[in-house]
């Protein structure tokens, strides 16, 4: 997509970043999406119908747990876990993928597509599509559809057709690639339902608005059980959808800090500088010839070289804090929650995890903080017991 980049919208910016630089044809498809998105979030009808499915199929609200043991153990801050790993298919991704479907339903579309790299996504996606009956096809590089068979299977048993894609490095950003293609060419008939809060505008914007119910909550509920606001909001960013949606509502409590947690194996905020790239403007780690570095993280959904465009202006203006923390020191956070909270956490979430760890202790016990615990880790145990063996 780096190659014929002709039109530079004006729209969808977060101070310098995000927009969209596309080319011509796919532009206008996205205009399309960005002015259903724009009159549908206003809709109070399609609002119910998304509140009804998060409470219905996805079970929402989900609780914000007082990690006793770990605060106990760190001896500051009191630690609170917001549970998206209790949702229905086991992460947070689940909240976007039902807002986009219905909106896409709404749109007249009769096929569903997407990309995936570790899989999370295309299954979340091939999930709705199944609820509501939409043929879907998910794109994924052939090097991960080797990595991740299982997940290739478990979309299969969802009723979706996988595409491993040969192209390039057959990795996360050739999908991409190959679901715009296919809506470039399909667009009449087709939806393509994005992941994170990445991509060309509308997709940030819309994905901050489907995940920000994780923080509408959190807010009532740490007020219920604090009587205040937290000291800071945790979030492990990938694309940067699970921390977007755990920090919204936060926003504008300049008394809250935000942190977010980036593997220090891909940290595109801490290390990146600003770039154009798959269609947008963000931070983002490049090599000497300009082009997206490949990253190497434990966790699959942190994997990627780029980041959204409202945390690079989170970043930039201040409001949000990035940090990073090692695979060593997630895979620690990893083992910890689970054996004194009895809480298997995602590779990911446990990047946040571990950062909360570290920074509760330094503040006083009357505190308390919030971590997105973004998933379960069922996904990864296999992985984790691999990486024990060899140590
Ligand atoms: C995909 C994924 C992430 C990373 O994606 P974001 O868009 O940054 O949230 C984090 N945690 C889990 C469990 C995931 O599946």
């Amino acid at each position: 997509m780096s190659k014929s980049m002709s039109t530079e919208a004006v729209t969808g910016k977060f101070g310098e970043f995000g927009g969209s630089y596309v080319p011509e044809a796919l532009q206008r498809v996205l205009t399309k999406i960005a002015e259903a998105f724009d009159h549908y979030r206003d809709d109070p009808e399609f609002n119910q119908e998304f509140r009804h499915y998060l409470k219905e199929y996805v079970g929402r609200d989900n609780p914000l747990t007082l990690a006793r043991n770990l605060t106990e153990q760190m001896g500051g801050a009191r630690i609170y876990l917001k549970r998206e790993d209790l949702n229905h298919t086991g992460a947070h991704k689940i909240n976007n993928t039902i807002g986009q479907i219905l909106l896409a339903k709404r749109m007249g579309a009769k096929r569903i597509i997407a990309e995936t790299g570790a899989g999370q996504h295309g299954v979340a996606t091939a999930t709705v599509a199944a609820l509501f009956g939409l043929p879907c096809t998910i794109y994924m590089g052939k090097y991960d559809t080797e990595r991740q068979a299982l997940n290739v299977f478990r979309m299969e048993l969802l009723g979706a057709k996988v595409v491993p894609v040969e192209k390039g490095q057959g990795r996360l950003k050739d999908a991409v690639d190959a679901a715009l293609e296919d809506l470039v060419e399909n667009h009449e008939t087709t939806y393509y339902l994005l992941g994170s809060a990445v991509g060309p505008h509308p997709y940030p914007t819309m994905v901050h608005y489907f995940q920000s119910v994780i923080s509408e909550e959190s807010k009532h509920q740490i007020l219920e059980k604090e009587g205040r606001l937290p000291a800071a909001v945790i979030a492990c960013v990938g694309g940067g959808s699970n921390a977007i949606g755990a920090f919204a509502h936060y926003l504008d409590e300049p008394s809250v800090r935000l942190i977010g947690v980036e593997p220090a194996e891909a940290a595109s905020i801490a290390e990146g500088v600003p770039a154009v790239i798959h269609g947008f403007k963000c931070y983002a780690l490049m090599d000497e010839h300009n082009n997206p570095k490949p990253t190497f993280s434990i966790a699959a959904g942190l994997d990627y070289p780029g980041v959204g465009p409202e945390h690079s202006y989170l970043k930039a203006s201040g409001r949000g804090d990035y940090v990073t923390v090692t695979g060593k020191e997630a895979l620690d956070a990893f083992l910890t929650l689970s054996k004194i909270e009895g809480i298997i956490p995602a590779l990911e979430s446990a990047h946040a995890v571990a950062y909360a760890m570290k920074f509760a202790r330094t503040l006083p016990k009357d505190e308390s903080v919030i971590v997105n615990l973004s998933g379960r880790g069922d996904k990864d145990v296999k992985q984790v017991f691999d990486m024990l063996q060899k140590q």
